[in-house]
């Protein structure tokens, strides 16, 4: 789960890191009355949206006066902002942070993620912050210096500082940019997060380390034992439909393609969407009914893989074993009925109740293609929709 940048600064706040004051703004005049009460001579005005890259795309303004700030404030809410985090169709801006102006002297990054290789949490660090990291790694993976962390000790001063001194921050502040690390650390761990990401981490004219930017991503797995955080949660930044799915709990992830998957068990939904793509195709979600689904939730299912317009054909490749098929066909019959069906559905069926399944699709009415394998079924969907 992601949370706003203003609302990572809170949590960061509680742990020691500086970043600078700030206030969340709805409404223009909010703005400008936040910038009132921060009564610093600049006030940066900032969107508020879960991606990275608002800079550049305008949504980051420094204002020098309250008029300014008004003016910026009633730009940048309800505007698109498309940065290359949000995909081109962008993300409208509903909030502001209405944040005090820094002095910047030089900006760094720093982030902790859970690198996969090693098993373990890597603090990262760079000397290039402020731009996009991705291209750092890409062009130049020698800037970006890691210290892996083991798990039984955590984070330790000495790696800190190493990385400070990496860096390259002057030598009078590294010791404040190390125990900004350690608190950076800290949070991650007692919080869950999956990802904490600062950028840029400035020093400033004054000599102080502040966070400037906060991109905290928490495991979603682990929300029930900080309620804090899931009070945090933002809808509006959501997928529609991965919220509906998760009233049901169904297991769905939106992506991109033209192909809708209905699946049970997460491993053949995987192996799905490969043999899709094997044959040319694009899946447009994952979807795993799981394996106890009832009639009304492989509805539900099938309703939401219908109410995305991009899809333009559906797979059903279900293997019956604690799942029954006539459930699966009876779902899929039960959702063509309330909201119908004009697009090709190719449905595969193995297992329990298999004879059951295909007599209530075949008597349903509806124009389905039936499939003899998965290599059959992803063939028949992928021609279908080209
Ligand atoms: P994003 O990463 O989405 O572009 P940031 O929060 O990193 O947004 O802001 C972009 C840039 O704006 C920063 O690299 C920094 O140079 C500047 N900036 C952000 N917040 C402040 C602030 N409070 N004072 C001065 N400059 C700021
Ligand atoms: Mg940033």
């Amino acid at each position: 789960m992601n949370i706003h940048e203003y609302q990572g600064k809170e949590v960061l706040r509680q742990y020691g890191v500086v970043v600078p004051n700030g206030k969340v703004a709805y409404t223009v005049d909010e703005a400008v009355a936040a910038a009132e009460e921060l009564g610093s001579s600049v006030v940066v005005v900032k969107a508020q949206i879960h991606a990275g890259g608002r800079g550049k795309a305008g949504g980051v303004k420094v204002a020098k006066s309250i008029d300014e700030v008004r003016t910026y404030a009633d730009e940048i809410l309800g505007k698109v902002l498309v940065t290359h985090q949000t995909g081109p169709e962008g993300k409208e801006v509903k909030r502001l942070l209405i944040e005090q102006g820094c002095n910047i002297q030089k900006e760094y990054y720093v982030g902790l993620v859970v690198d996969r290789a090693t098993g373990r949490v890597v603090m990262m660090a760079s000397e290039e912050g402020g731009t996009e990291i991705e291209e750092v790694a890409a062009k130049t993976p020698e800037k970006i210096i890691k210290e892996i962390v083991d798990p039984a000790i955590g984070l330790q001063t000495f790696q800190a500082r190493r990385l400070a001194y990496a860096i390259n921050v002057p030598n009078e502040l590294v010791n404040k940019t190390a125990k900004l690390m350690m608190s950076l650390y800290q949070a991650f761990v007692d919080k869950d997060c999956s990802i904490a990401e600062i950028n840029p981490l400035v020093i400033t004219g004054e000599g102080d380390v502040m966070a400037l930017d906060a991109k905290l991503n928490f495991d979603s797995n682990a929300l029930f034992r900080h309620k804090d955080i899931q009070a945090l949660r933002d809808y509006d930044e959501e997928d529609e439909k991965e919220i509906e799915a998760s009233k049901y709990d169904l297991s769905y992830i939106a992506l991109d393609g033209n192909i809708g998957c209905m699946v049970n068990g997460a491993g053949l939904a995987m192996a799905t969407m490969d043999i899709i793509k094997y044959y040319g195709g694009e899946p447009a979600n994952f979807l795993d009914v799981g394996g106890g689904a009832t009639t009304e939730k492989v509805t539900e299912a099938f309703k939401i893989i219908l109410s995305d317009e991009n899809v333009k054909g559906i797979f059903v490749n279900i293997f019956g074993g604690i799942m029954r098929c006539d459930v699966i066909a009876n779902g899929v019959v039960e959702a063509a009925k309330e909201v119908g069906l004009e697009r090709p559905l190719v449905v595969r069926l193995e297992g329990t109740n298999v004879e059951i399944g295909k007599r209530i699709l075949n008597e349903s009415g509806l124009n389905i293609v039936s499939a003899d394998s998965m290599a059959d079924g992803a063939q028949k969907i992928v021609a279908l929709v080209q």
